[in-house]
């Protein structure tokens, strides 16, 4: 199984802000030495030696993963603004030709896990086949709605290509092929559900816009299907531990502590943090993983043996 983060921000496209680019650039330059940039050559190498976050981003557009499984199936989940640069991609695939298939899974529609759908150009090319699943029965509707002429110049049926909604179960494996995959209500505002892809022994979990208060921590266990001894897992940690349970309590969003806990306590192998807040620059986002190591050295009871990272767009991955 093969996965790639198209879109790992919450809430609403992120781009770069002038200041922060300038914070890069100042960064980088205060870092260099005279060898570092006497060539192309050696500021190329010394681009590559440079922290993540002084050259890159995290990421600015909103959910979308892609999974492709060991028989060929691709499952997307959510369709964010990353959707629209993984549709471009697919697009020089057969989906290019009208020759595409693929099944997407809807979390929840919230703006930001569905408003990247109108511009994912293999659903306008006629031939190509959406399968959408999602417990949500109105599916269909909710994206009708976002397609009405006061949203968007072209309606959802206008767009060429075919498209089969499937209603699955929750709290219970439904297949795509050879591909078990598992869905469970979360808490959230107005519901999101979570997803387990099982891949022969590889298992990969995304579990984002979930919040875990302490009442929900008492019933934790009920999530063991969804969640224990997963390969990788994506979780909400949108907040820092003190917005979480106090100014932004009830918004909806956990922090990477709680994270922590939770993917400790199922025997998950690699946390991915995810759902950055739009508020938050690289520096922030640096600092949270460095204070949620930091948690993981001071708690004993975390397991150490679990990496934790931040969701980071483009990163891939690559289960056997
Ligand atoms: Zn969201
Ligand atoms: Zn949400």
């Amino acid at each position: 199984m093969k996965i790639k983060l198209w879109g790992v921000r919450g809430s609403y496209p992120t781009p770069l802000k002038n200041e922060a680019i300038e914070n890069k650039i100042y960064k980088a330059l205060s870092l260099a030495r005279p060898g570092d940039i006497s060539s192309e050559e050696a500021v190329r190498k010394y681009i590559a030696r440079l922290p993540y976050s002084t050259k890159h981003t995290y990421g600015g557009n909103t959910t979308c993963i892609e999974v492709r499984t060991s028989s060929g199936e691709i499952i997307i989940i959510d369709c964010g603004s990353g959707v629209a640069k993984l549709g471009r991609e697919l697009m020089s695939e057969g989906f290019g030709q009208g020759k595409g298939t693929a099944n997407i899974f809807i979390t929840h529609t919230h703006w930001d896990h569905i408003h990247g759908l109108p511009f994912f150009p293999p659903i306008y090319v006629p031939g190509n086949n959406f399968n959408f699943y999602s417990p949500m029965p109105d599916l269909e509707d909710r994206l009708i709605y976002q397609h009405k002429n006061s949203h968007f110049p072209v309606p959802f049926e206008g767009m060429g290509a075919t498209k089969r909604f499937f209603t699955v179960g929750v709290d219970e494996y439904f297949h795509i092929n050879d591909v078990k995959i598992f869905s469970k209500l979360m808490p959230h505002p107005g519901g999101a559900y979570g997803i387990r892809i099982e891949d022969g022994n590889s298992v990969f979990v995304f579990s984002s816009d979930c919040e875990f208060s302490l009442n929900e921590m008492e019933k934790i266990s009920s999530f063991d299907k969804l969640l224990r001894d997963a390969d990788i897992l994506v979780f909400d940690a949108q907040y820092t531990f003190d917005e979480s349970v106090i100014d932004k309590f009830s918004w909806g969003h956990s922090s990477a502590s709680i994270a922590i806990d939770i993917a400790s306590s199922f025997n998950v192998k690699n946390l991915l943090l995810f759902h950055h807040d739009p508020e938050y620059d690289d520096d922030k986002l640096d600092s949270i993983l460095y204070n949620a190591n930091s948690y993981v050295q001071m708690n004993k009871n975390i397991r150490k043996d679990m990496t934790i990272d931040l969701a980071k767009e483009g990163d891939e991955f690559v289960l056997d």
